[in-house]
């Protein structure tokens, strides 16, 4: 697909082509576990990775190989690999880079299961994490040690409406020579790129923005192929001989794609966290709408976050798009399209108040998810980042007092009417 192709042509078409079989003009859905090889030979080339193409589909599928594509050329990367969540996608990232001892330095404003999976669950494995301020470089760097394998972060963070300042970070992963990683599922690579920025890979859960509709969980890991893995020393996955393939150096094969193949040939393989065909596509449909999506969700939620901001009920808002915000000033440089379409708001009278309005509304579904067609609302609190202790909540930005809303595409009068009636109950003096 030819790189000057705007980002709506490239939404539609990238990855795809005509079936060959039948010419069929969609991309079909290949529900098939295995596949044919031609002959003996041909069988043992692709298991000794010396040719590429189709054993079983743990590893590749055509229908996941388009969806594969076109987010790894959405995101301006070589490569991607696609998992079956966006928690999976995360441990693959980590996985080909990690070992026990060694850390990975993250940042405190994170999706809730990321954080419980940071602190809890990768110490099964012998890894651990070092949270920090991300607008902190000099605790970033403080954190950093010889066991530091990567860096992580979310461009626009859920829920708190944060923006991470990616090119301040990028250029400090890159003077202390590590990889960076961002989970850019708020944003879309729409709204930012963030290996524009400096990150190495990026990472997604295609359940959100990306697939759109709230139908299907997926993630996504992307490659920028630009890392040099053997330079430190410290990524032997990737630069050393690989015991499993006879002795194989991925690097050294494998070039800029050293890291996706990685995630094909021993991540997916040993690990399994594959993502269907179903559910490639579903995302592949719902991609090809993306842009059209995104710029509703945001004009939407500026909307909606001016009409809160006013409102007196209302404490107030953190939408990165409006002035009030101390994150405002990064939008041009991270996110010129818009700030997304998450953000939380406080309503007068705290807690109770926030459980009385999620029961007052109407058109909003209280759900824990988010980067739905459907405006949704959750209280974080005591959901999402109910693992959290209240200094990490208030950290990570699901503050008690808060409720988090993810603006939909519906009509944004409609919207405004929900949440007039339910602010009204739930700030009306008790009877
Ligand atoms: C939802 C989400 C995840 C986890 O993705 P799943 O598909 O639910 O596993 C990770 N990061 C962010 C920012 C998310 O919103």
């Amino acid at each position: 697909m030819p790189d000057t192709y705007g980002f709506d042509t490239l939404q539609i078409h990238a990855g795809a082509r005509p079936d060959p079989a039948t010419g069929a003009r969609q991309t079909p859905i290949y529900q098939t576990t295995a596949y044919v090889f031609r002959d003996a030979d041909h069988a043992a080339a692709l298991f000794n990775l010396q040719e590429v193409g189709y054993i079983y589909s743990r590893l590749t599928n055509p229908t996941v190989a388009v969806l594969q594509e076109r987010i790894a050329t959405l995101e301006g990367g070589v490569g991607a690999v696609c998992c079956s969540s966006g928690h999976a996608a995360q441990i693959m990232a980590l996985f080909p880079l990690m070992s026990p001892g060694k850390n990975v330095v993250v940042s405190t404003r994170l999706y809730g299961g990321t954080v419980t999976q940071m602190t809890q669950t990768i110490k099964r494995f012998g890894w651990s994490a070092r949270f920090v301020d991300f607008d902190d470089l000099d605790a970033i760097r403080g954190a950093v040690d010889d066991d530091t394998r990567a860096i992580f972060c979310e461009s626009i963070a859920n829920p708190g409406g944060y923006i991470t300042d990616l090119d301040a970070v990028g250029d400090l992963a890159r003077d202390v020579g590590l990889p960076l990683i961002v989970d850019n599922t708020s944003a879309t690579p729409y709204l930012c790129n963030p290996i524009k920025h400096g990150a190495t890979l990026v990472v997604h859960s295609t359940t959100k923005f990306l697939t759109g509709n709230g139908t299907v969980t997926g993630g996504a890991v992307v490659d920028s192929g630009q890392f040099d893995w053997s330079a430190s020393g410290k990524f032997p996955s990737l630069s050393e001989p690989e015991p499993a393939y006879h002795g194989l150096k991925f690097n050294e094969t494998f070039g800029p794609l050293a890291f996706t193949f990685h995630g094909i040939a021993i991540g997916l393989r040993d690990l399994g966290m594959t993502m269907n065909p179903q559910a490639a596509h579903y995302t592949l449909m719902g991609i090809e709408t993306l842009s059209l999506r995104m710029e509703r969700h945001v004009a939407n939620a500026m909307k909606i976050a001016r009409w809160l901001e006013q409102d007196d009920r209302v404490d107030y808002v953190t939408y990165a798009g409006l002035d009030s915000s101390p994150y405002s000033a990064r939008v041009p440089a991270i996110c010129p399209k818009g700030a997304g379409s998450l953000f939380t708001f406080a309503v007068k009278g705290g807690y109770d108040a926030c459980i009385r309005l999620i029961d007052a509304l109407d058109l909003f579904s209280h759900v824990a998810n988010l980067g739905d067609t459907r405006s949704l609302i959750i209280h974080s609190a005591s959901t999402t980042h109910r693992q959290l202790d209240e200094n990490q909540q208030r950290a990570a930005g699901a503050d008690p007092e808060v409720v988090r809303l993810s603006i939909g595409i519906e009509d944004a009068d409609d919207l405004i009417a929900d949440l007039d009636q339910a602010l009204t109950k739930a700030t009306a003096a008790p009877a």
